[in-house]
């Protein structure tokens, strides 16, 4: 028996006693009779009068309730978002997840030579790419970038807020703006990047948003009490997003890379990666693509929400935070 969807509404907030956002719609069989119907949230977007598919019948604690599953799924290309994507750990995820079939956007500051060649490797990988402009602690211009992202690649269904800066100094020399200006890229960045960009992912069925946080969020670090700040903040705001935005079919994760060869963890000074690597139970540096190969796991584990995952040689462990 074929089913044509005559009309629906999909509703972005949840009803109680359900936890969840759906679409409910008025589905008509051929001999005319009709149904009242639930559709999941997964068609949001894509959904439209007159569109044929099956009508089930589904046991809940609830009772009984019918469901609408279209025939024709419609392939959308899933998209993801990497702020600081232009080198480092950011253009690594980018590449990863290009290989795991989404089309990128590389949000970074400038379009410069390490951009060019991240998205020309990830084009190279056969999907589609874009570079846009974000200074992520700039409410406008991520706004300015989202909806660029939206009108070229037409969605967001992956956010990697990695964008970050260090300013390292001693507590008292630590001036008030370089304070200010690591919270404002690390922290109200990402703050930003999530607000902008959650909203569409409700209106699109969900997605999952990544915050690229740091070992020294979870046990702190001398000479950076603006850094470790801002990253622990960021593990506050994956707990609160990750609790605000499961109805809507948003899982948000942190993750918690110990040093990572990349530019900026190469211009921390010698004697202190030295030290790191004396503690470290495996004495060496995480390379970008191992981290990158996490948030591909975070990205297609359904099953991963509101929590941090430290990937670090096993750093914590033997941390002297106690
Ligand atoms: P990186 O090589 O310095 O790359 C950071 C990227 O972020 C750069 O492309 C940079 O652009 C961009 N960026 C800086 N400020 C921005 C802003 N306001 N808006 C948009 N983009 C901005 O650093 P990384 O090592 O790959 O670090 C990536 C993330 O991992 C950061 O959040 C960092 O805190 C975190 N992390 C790193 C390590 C590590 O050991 N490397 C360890 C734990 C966590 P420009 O090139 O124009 O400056």
């Amino acid at each position: 028996m074929v089913w044509k969807l005559v009309t629906y509404t999909e509703l972005y907030t949840p009803i109680p006693p359900y936890k969840s956002t759906y679409a409910i719609g008025v589905a008509e069989d051929e001999s005319g009779n009709k149904a009242i119907v639930r559709i999941d949230r997964k068609y949001f977007g894509r959904l439209r009068s007159g569109m044929l598919g099956d009508v089930i019948e589904e046991w809940t604690v609830f009772g009984t309730i019918k469901r609408f599953v279209p025939k024709e799924e419609v392939k959308v290309p899933r998209v993801a978002l990497i702020t600081g994507g232009a080198r480092g750990i950011g253009s690594s995820i980018a590449i990863e997840l290009a290989k795991a079939g989404f089309s990128i956007a590389i949000a970074d500051l400038a379009y410069d030579k390490e951009a060019e060649k991240t998205l020309e490797t990830v084009k190279s990988i056969g999907v589609e790419a874009v570079f846009v402009a974000i200074d992520v602690s700039n409410r406008e211009s991520v706004e300015k970038g989202v909806s660029e992202v939206l009108s070229k690649l037409g969605r967001v269904d992956v956010l990697v807020n990695n964008a970050g800066i260090t300013r390292d100094s001693y507590l008292q020399r630590m001036s008030a703006e370089d304070w200010e200006a690591v919270i404002r890229v690390n922290l109200t960045g990402a703050f930003h990047c999530s607000k902008v960009v959650s909203q569409y992912m409700i209106r699109t069925g969900g997605g999952v948003i990544v915050n690229v946080s740091s070992i020294v969020g979870l046990v702190g670090n001398v000479g950076q009490a603006n850094y470790a700040a801002s990253k622990s903040g960021l593990i506050g705001l994956t707990y609160t997003l990750a609790k605000e935005l499961a109805p809507y079919g948003i899982r948000v994760v942190a993750i918690a890379p110990g040093f990572v060869k990349t530019r900026m963890a190469l211009a921390v000074p010698k004697s202190i990666l030295r030290d790191y690597l004396k503690r470290s139970p495996i004495p060496r540096l995480i390379e970008p693509e191992e981290v990158a190969r996490l948030v591909r796991h975070i990205v297609e584990n359904e099953a991963l929400n509101g929590v941090v995952i430290p990937i670090d040689l096993g750093l914590t462990i033997s941390s002297p935070r106690a």
